[in-house]
């Protein structure tokens, strides 16, 4: 077991202190929870297999269950993918930061580990200032499922990451209660057509409108 230390942090006015700690702690391999505006994520180094590693061994989840790589500006994607569509253009123009997902075929610097062994990446931009700020100090891309661990439901709020995984991560970064809820909608680019393989808050018609072409739904949904 490990001391978790939490760290109320206003995200309104943001403590830079806290955060560049917390960015050091995931720069060294270790994880921190923190808000988004979807749910609370427990972050990793996302380019890093250890950390990649740890996040599982903490949530108690199949290490073949893939992570979210998420990041704070669009050029990341880059980084993360092997190629970026234009179709992942058009949809962070009009929906990043927030809470849409996208999969597209990733590149040699991101880590099997973090992708449950595909050879996809699943991507996104979180729109809430303590998450983008944590990307930006950690100077890393972060990998975050939601924080809790496997088969509870998805927090909203510190206290109920603080109850799921005290004692097994370095830090809570605790930005109060979060928005929606829901999480992430999540749309996969690397076929002929764009298919969502997860609803939310975004629609299928709202991603269609934006694209100008038919999205699909998965039939296994
Ligand atoms: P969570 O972060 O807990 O919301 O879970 C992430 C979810 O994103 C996974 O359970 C998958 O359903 C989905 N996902 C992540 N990466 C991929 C990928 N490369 N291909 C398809 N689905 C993915
Ligand atoms: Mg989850």
């Amino acid at each position: 077991m490990m001391n978790t230390k939490i760290e109320r942090v206003n995200p309104e006015q943001i403590d830079e202190t806290i955060m560049e700690e917390a960015g050091r702690l995931i720069a060294e391999g270790e994880l921190v929870a923190f808000p988004t505006e979807t749910v609370y994520g427990l972050g990793g180094d996302a380019l890093h297999p250890e950390a990649a590693r740890k996040i599982y061994a903490a949530k108690g989840r199949p290490s073949d269950n893939p992570l979210i790589v998420h990041i704070a500006d669009f050029s990341d994607m880059e980084r993360v993918a092997r190629e970026v569509p234009e179709a992942a253009r058009k949809l962070a123009g009009a929906f990043w930061p927030g809470p849409l997902t996208m999969i597209v075929w990733k590149s040699d610097a991101v880590p099997m580990a973090t992708t449950g062994g595909m050879d996809t990446v699943a991507v996104r931009m979180p729109n809430h200032p303590v998450a983008l700020d944590l990307i930006r100090k950690s100077g890393c891309l972060i990998a975050a499922p939601s924080a809790n661990t496997s088969g509870r439901p998805s927090p909203t709020e510190a206290s109920h990451v603080a109850e799921d995984l005290s004692g097994r991560i370095a830090m809570i970064l605790d930005g109060g209660p979060v928005g929606i809820g829901i999480e992430s909608t999540i749309i996969d680019l690397t076929e002929s057509k764009p298919m969502v393989l997860r609803p939310g808050y975004i629609t299928p018609q709202m991603l269609s409108e934006v694209l100008g072409e038919e999205v699909i739904i998965d039939p296994g949904i």
